[in-house]
């Protein structure tokens, strides 16, 4: 199924949305360093919400109790805030969302804590270099799969590898709607890409195997070999000129 073509008016919403989420990411890279505690990032991102009159589409989604999903290390994703301390040399994946005037906007960043090693800043640096790859293939006229297939690309040709689990969606009055959009090429292009259509592309890039698992709490998603994963996402329109992102800072 193809994704829902937005107005300008709704995309005029998202990018509110959007712009609370980018604020929620500056404030939480900011609080990032080693002795802080997830939960502590997540009391950074709820001020962020409540001075910008947003709502959270994470907290109660399923039973989630906190409004980001901190990550770190050989987490991929949704993990959930508390009391674990960040350390020097970590890798902490941030993800945020917020709804205004009915609209949704998510994206997610890894940083390091401190100092870290050459290989996770480089894991860092070519998830997000991903990311990027498959937003330059949001162009009316391009194919779902284009997005996947670029993102992939440039995971395994330094050597890593995608998740397969878990993907990228459209995005719009929820935070989660049709279609998934996969971080790797499926054998087939899918749908044509429209002016007005936003997606969330997020790769989950392994510095080891694609293999995860999911840990007691319902939520956490570890690497099964336990090598360390990086998660970058933004929420973009296709337009006529071309993606906008609507989860940057202005
Ligand atoms: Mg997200
Ligand atoms: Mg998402």
């Amino acid at each position: 199924m193809g994704g829902m073509r937005r107005s300008p008016d709704e995309i005029e919403r998202m990018r509110k949305a959007g712009r609370v989420v980018a604020e929620m990411h500056a404030a939480t890279r900011a609080a990032i360093r080693p002795g802080v505690t997830t939960a502590e990032l997540d009391r950074v991102a709820r001020d962020v919400l409540e001075r910008r009159g947003a709502r959270s589409n994470f907290l109660h989604y399923h039973g989630f109790p906190a409004v980001i999903c901190t990550s770190p290390n050989d987490v991929i994703v949704h993990g959930i805030p508390g009391p674990y301390r960040l350390e020097e040399g970590d890798i902490i994946s941030v993800d945020c969302g917020a709804i205004v005037e009915g609209y949704h906007g998510d994206a997610a960043f890894t940083a390091g804590v401190g100092r870290v090693s050459a290989s996770a800043e480089r894991l860092m640096q070519v998830t997000e270099a991903s990311l990027w790859a498959g937003i330059a293939e949001m162009e009316a006229g391009h194919r779902l799969h284009d997005i996947g297939r670029a993102i992939q690309e440039v995971a395994e040709k330094a050597g890593f590898s995608v998740v397969r689990e878990y993907t990228g969606h459209g995005i719009g009055t929820a935070m989660h709607e049709d279609p998934n959009v996969l971080n790797y090429w499926p054998g087939r292009p899918g749908p044509v890409l429209k002016s007005g259509m936003p997606l969330a592309i997020e790769p989950m890039v392994n510095a080891g195997g694609a293999a995860t698992r999911q840990l007691d709490d319902g939520w956490t998603v570890v690497t099964a070999d336990g090598s360390l994963s990086a998660h970058f996402e933004h929420t973009i329109v296709v337009t006529d000129g071309g993606p906008e992102v609507l989860t940057l800072a202005d």
